[in-house]
C-alpha cells in the first residue's frame, strides 16, 4: 500500500489555484502591491491574508517540532478533516471506520462527502476492538478516526492498540488529538515520520482557549501535507485568525497556566461529583470535560437547565447511556454545579 495509492484520482494530477500572494510572496518588501484588486486604503484587513500562514507554521513548528512542510492549518478541525475526506474518499465508493462513541463531526463529514460509515463500537473500558477492524476493513476504506483522548469518554487510547492499528490498518490513520494538552499521555507527533499513513490532528480551540478564531491543525508526511494544500481553499484561515493566533503562541506561559488550573478544577470536580448520590459512575479524564453516568439523564438534563446549567445529555450515544458531559469551567462555573447537583439530591 502506498499512501498515493489511497489518494481519489481527481486529486492525483490536480493543480492548485495560484493566487496572487502566491505568486509574489514577500508581502514585508517595500513594493507596490496592484496585483490583487484589493482596496489599497490601509487597515488591519484590506490585503488578502498569507496562504500559508508562513508566521504562525514558523511557531507551531518550534513548539511542537514538526517541520512546516508537515503542517496544513485550516478554517478549524472541521475543514481539515473535510480535506482529509475530499483527499482520499470518492463518493459513493469508499468508506471510512468510527469507532463509537466518539465525535460527532466524522460522521457528519462522511455524509457530507458521500462516504459509508463503518462503525465498530469500543469496547466497554473505550479502547477500540483492534481485530474486529483489522477484519472489517476491506480494499475501500480509506480513513479510520481514532479520537484520543476521546470525546466524550474522556479517555486516552492504549498505545498499543493505536500503534497497531496504524501498522496495519491499510489506509489513513487519523488520530484527533484536540485534547492533548490536557492528556498524561504523549502525542503521536513523534511518532509521525515513522507512519506514512498516519495523520494528527490538533486545534487551537480548547487548550489555547481560541475555539472563536478557528484554527486548526494538521500533522502528516510532507507527500500529505503538500496534496491538502493543493486541495485547500486558498486563503483558507483568515488575516485576524493568523493574527490572534501567533499572539496566543507567542504566550505560553498563559497557555499553561490556564490548563494547569483546568487540571487541578477538574480533580476539585472528580471530588465532589464522588459525594452525589444519583451519580452512579464518574469516569477517568485525560481531557478537560467529565464523562458521568447517573440515574435518569434526560431528567436530570432539564433539571439543571432549570437551575441554569447547560450540560451535554449524551444517553443516545453507545455505550453512553444516561450519561452527562460536563466542561470543566471556571472555578465559579463548577462551584454552581456542584451547588445545583447537590440541590437536585
Ligand atoms: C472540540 C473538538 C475538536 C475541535 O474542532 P475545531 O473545529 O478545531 O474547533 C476536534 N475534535 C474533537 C474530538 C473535539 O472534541
Amino acid at each position: 500500500m502506498t499512501v498515493e495509492s489511497l489518494l481519489r484520482d481527481n486529486i492525483k494530477g490536480i493543480t492548485a489555484y495560484s493566487s496572487a500572494r502566491d505568486e509574489y510572496k514577500d508581502a514585508s518588501a517595500d513594493m507596490v502591491f496592484i496585483d490583487a484588486n484589493e482596496n489599497p486604503f490601509e487597515s488591519e484587513v484590506n490585503r488578502y491574508p498569507d496562504p500559508q500562514q508562513t508566521l504562525v507554521k514558523k511557531r507551531l513548528s518550534e513548539i511542537k517540532g514538526v517541520p512546516e512542510n508537515q503542517i496544513l492549518l485550516g478554517n478549524g478541525s472541521d475543514e481539515v478533516l473535510d480535506l482529509i475526506f475530499r483527499a482520499f474518499c470518492e463518493p459513493n465508493k469508499d468508506n471510512v471506520i468510527t469507532l463509537p462513541p466518539t465525535y460527532g463531526m466524522y460522521s457528519v463529514l462522511a455524509d457530507l462527502n458521500a462516504a459509508e460509515i463503518i462503525k465498530v463500537e469500543l469496547n466497554s473500558n473505550f479502547q477500540p476492538k483492534v481485530n474486529e477492524i483489522l477484519k472489517i476493513q476491506n480494499n475501500k476504506s480509506k480513513l479510520l478516526f481514532l479520537c484520543s483522548p476521546n470525546n466524550p469518554t474522556a479517555n486516552s487510547f492504549d498505545a498499543s492498540l493505536v500503534e497497531q492499528l496504524i501498522a496495519k490498518f491499510r489506509g489513513i490513520v487519523v488520530i484527533d488529538e484536540a485534547y492533548i494538552d490536557f492528556s498524561t499521555r504523549q502525542s503521536w507527533l513523534s511518532r509521525l515520520n515513522e507512519f506514512p499513513n498516519l495523520i494528527v490532528t490538533q486545534t487551537l480551540s480548547k487548550a489555547y482557549g481560541l475555539a472563536g478564531i478557528r484554527l486548526g491543525i494538521c500533522f502528516a508526511s510532507e507527500f500529505i501535507i503538500s496534496v491538502l494544500n493543493k486541495i485547500k481553499p486558498p486563503y483558507n484561515v483568515n488575516q485576524l485568525t493568523q493574527t490572534k493566533a501567533l499572539e496566543r503562541l507567542n504566550d505560553l506561559t498563559n497557555v499553561k497556566d490556564e490548563v494547569n488550573t483546568i487540571l487541578k478544577d477538574r480533580k476539585k470536580l472528580f471530588e465532589a461529583l464522588d459525594d452525589i448520590g444519583f451519580i452512579d459512575e464518574v469516569y477517568k479524564s485525560d481531557a478537560n470535560f467529565i464523562l458521568v453516568r447517573v440515574d435518569d439523564a434526560n431528567m436530570r438534563y432539564k433539571e439543571l437547565i432549570s437551575k441554569g446549567i447547560v450540560v451535554r445529555n449524551r444517553t443516545n450515544q453507545p455505550l453512553c447511556h444516561n450519561c452527562l458531559r460536563f466542561t470543566v469551567g471556571t472555578n465559579t462555573e463548577n462551584k454552581a454545579l456542584i451547588k445545583a447537583l447537590k440541590e437536585l439530591q
